[in-house]
């Protein structure tokens, strides 16, 4: 038997690493839509269609149907990149600028009534670990496994901060938790699929688990929804 499982959570506390490493355990396809709301904002930054920080929702209607974002496995990572329009840019997306203006595009309800179709053809033929704001809810909501992940925010910042500093981004701590305080604030409160705790999902605090005891943990509920499918 194969399953759907939808990770949701706020920015930063761990979802993409589990979701990747629970993928990986199950021999499942990890699907990453934040990588997807990102490239959309990549393409309407480069198209100078966002212009300080703004766009008008007519330009960006338009320009969706030119925006084709797709997943390639690199073997070497042993991870899917994400190519927009054809072009890798694993990197690019997750550079500082697109996540200050992710936010702000991510509300916009034909953004995600297109990628959310998307993320349920994706989906269709199971056996995925798809996370995001609003898996359980909105996405896969017959998803069979469900988990919502929070972190304390001192230790969601402090993993940004040393996530960026890896990368050569210089930004300072406050900075980085601004940033995340301001999507966290824009994606609990938006009209469109709010970040928010399905009803039959399993919370997982990540405060205090380290990453292998936290997949562990996933996998156990996972393995026992497998083998107990109508519990
Ligand atoms: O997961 P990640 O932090 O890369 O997501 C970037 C942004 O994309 C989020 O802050 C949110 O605004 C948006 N997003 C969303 N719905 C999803 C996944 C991401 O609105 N399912």
């Amino acid at each position: 038997m194969k399953i759907n499982i939808a990770i949701d959570g706020y920015s930063s506390c761990g979802k993409s690493t589990l979701a990747k490493l629970l993928s990986q355990k199950l021999e499942y396809n990890y699907i990453d839509t934040g990588a997807m709301y990102r490239s959309v904002t990549l393409y309407l930054m480069n198209q100078g269609i966002i212009k300080d920080g703004k766009v008008t929702l007519e330009t960006v209607i338009k320009s969706l149907d030119e925006i084709d974002v797709t997943f390639k496995f690199n073997s070497v990572k042993n991870q899917s990149d994400t190519y927009l329009n054809g072009v890798n840019v694993e990197d690019e997306i997750r550079s500082p600028e697109i996540s200050s203006l992710v936010s702000g595009i991510s509300k916009i309800r034909e953004v995600r009534q297109k990628l959310i179709a998307l993320q349920q053809k994706i989906a269709k033929h199971k056996a995925i670990v798809m996370d995001g704001r609003d898996i359980g809810t909105a996405v896969l909501p017959d998803a069979e496994v469900k988990f919502f992940v929070t972190a304390d925010l001192e230790i969601r910042t402090q993993r940004r901060f040393d996530e960026l500093e890896a990368k050569g981004y210089n930004y300072s701590f406050s900075k980085v938790k601004q940033n995340l305080l301001e999507r966290d604030h824009s994606d609990t409160s938006r009209k469109e699929n709010p970040l928010t705790q399905a009803e039959d999902a399993i919370l997982l605090d990540n405060t205090e688990l380290t990453i292998t005891e936290l997949v562990e943990l996933a996998h156990e509920y996972v393995l026992n929804k497998l083998n107990n499918p109508k519990n």
